[in-house]
């Protein structure tokens, strides 16, 4: 089930939006991936006859209307439990909508539920959460990617057509990839971060996971509105690309240069190598240049990643106090403080406890100009990197992970491994950057695929990229 065609379906009266609500809620239902947090079949139905009436009246008002999507709990949601995937936020209803859930149930769009994800979006595989670990939905034996798993997982089994999910550091890209998915991170500041539980808000932005890059364009034009509730959302014009999409031939590579790294591709797993070199096949037989192109300072990305992420998530998370917000540990704790350290220590798992610690150690006098302000200088040497190679391509080609989707249960084996897996998806969120992973071939069952990382801003014409290459493969 895809946004574009369900939407022509829609508007030629071929299909309903109860029928599609429907067909994708039996799919939920079941739940055999775990991806759900929260069902809301109650409100999709309600909201499927409302839209059937107002389709039927006067024709869809958006490419969305009618159409059954997930969040993942990590968007606010008035009246309906966000969790952030966390016990500490066991039981909160939040009582205002967020900018992503508002817009698109003013486009119509129908809200199946809350979609899993690693606690606070910390984590790679989905994991890292008291709600149980998502599955691949292709063989539960591996994970679905996190942190945005259970976005993944609900589009991938037929649950929504499409899903939001967030990206700091790859958490939209890499489960996309996992599972043979469209996800797209748009440039930092284009999607309003307003109602978006925060984990590094110099990282965090929105964006949605698909069945192709059309359909993630058709998402884009209902989120990209100038939001003053977010003072980082820049004031962009609302992104209006689908049109100029449905009209690119395959002539559009043809004039388009497109960088790569071969040290890149050298080091991935041999499956996805191969994969990576039969896409830039593609691109060159379409007759776009290929450049080998240096970013040398991106392996440093990860170190860098990890300071400034946890030092942003150790005072985002400091709210959660067992006072203000959520869980309180209201049986042993003698006095305030104690009350803070048990509730903490009780309501977050481990991952974030960690990332907490080393966040604050980083940022603690005598320590921050050793490593919080050295990540930003690295931080800073990644950006001019990208801005180099912009000079000589109009996208940059990439991994998305070095290897297909893990086992359950292999990252807690290695964690600094899994660490080192988002070392293709962090330099993007690092410096500001659109990124948009396409999926391309399987190994042993497991999809492959690859990135495209665009220029600042220029997310439209990442897009068209993106769709060409798509438009290419898929005939
Ligand atoms: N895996 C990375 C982390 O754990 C990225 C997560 C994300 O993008 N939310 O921080």
């Amino acid at each position: 089930m895809n946004i574009y065609d369900s939407h022509s379906a829609l508007k030629k009266k071929k299909i309903s939006s109860l029928e599609l609500i429907t067909e994708a809620l039996k799919k939920a239902h079941q739940n055999k991936n775990n991806s759900f947090i929260s069902l809301t079949s109650d409100l999709a139905l309600n909201q499927a006859r409302t839209a059937d009436e107002e389709i039927s009246a006067r024709g869809p008002r958006s490419w969305l209307h009618g159409i059954p999507y997930s969040l993942k709990d990590l968007f606010i949601t008035k009246g309906i439990r966000t969790t952030a995937g966390s016990k500490i936020l066991f039981n909160y209803v939040p009582p205002y909508d967020g900018f992503i859930s508002k817009k698109i149930s003013n486009a119509g769009g129908v809200l199946m539920g809350k979609v899993s994800c690693d606690e606070f979006g910390m984590g790679s595989t989905n994991e890292n959460t008291p709600f149980g670990p998502v599955h691949h939905p292709l063989n539960p034996e591996f994970v679905a990617g996190g942190s945005s798993g259970g976005s993944a997982a609900s589009v991938a089994e037929g649950s929504a057509a499409f899903s939001m999910g967030t990206d700091t550091g790859g958490s939209i890209r890499l489960p996309a990839n996992f599972c043979g998915l469209v996800g797209f991170k748009p440039t930092y500041g284009r999607v309003s971060r307003y109602g978006q539980i925060a984990y590094g808000s110099s990282l965090d932005q929105a964006g949605p996971i698909t069945h192709s890059v059309l359909d993630a364009a058709c998402v884009m034009e209902f989120i990209t509105e100038k939001d003053l509730l977010d003072v980082t959302n820049v004031a962009n014009k609302k992104m209006s690309v689908v049109h100029e999409l449905e009209k690119i031939k395959s002539g559009y590579l043809k004039d388009k240069t497109i960088g790569f790294s071969q040290e890149f591709i050298d080091a991935c797993d041999p499956e996805v190598r191969n994969s990576l070199n039969d896409a830039l096949k593609i691109f060159e037989n379409e007759g776009a240049k290929l450049k080998n192109i240096s970013l040398p300072h991106l392996k440093y990305s990860v170190a860098a990643y990890y300071l400034i992420a946890t030092s942003e998530a150790s005072t985002n998370l400091a709210r959660y106090d067992g006072i203000h917000f959520g869980f309180r540990d209201k049986m042993s704790s003698k006095n305030l403080e104690d009350t803070y350290i048990r509730s903490r220590t009780l309501g977050f798992g481990e991952e974030v406890r960690k990332r907490i610690i080393l966040g604050t150690f980083s940022l603690s006098a005598g320590y921050q100009d050793q490593y919080f302000a050295q990540a930003c200088k690295v931080r800073r040497k990644i950006y001019e990197d990208f801005t180099t190679a912009f000079f000589q391509c109009d996208a940059i080609f990439s991994p998305v992970c070095a290897s297909v989707a893990f086992k359950q249960g292999e990252s807690k084996q290695d964690p600094i491994k899994m660490y080192m897996n988002d070392l293709y998806t962090i330099p993007v969120n690092l410096a500001g950057l659109p990124g948009l992973a396409i999926p391309f071939g399987h190994h042993k069952g497991l999809p492959t695929g690859f990135q495209l990382i665009g220029k600042s801003f220029q997310d439209e014409e990442l897009l068209k990229i993106g769709h060409a290459f798509e438009s290419v493969v898929k005939g």
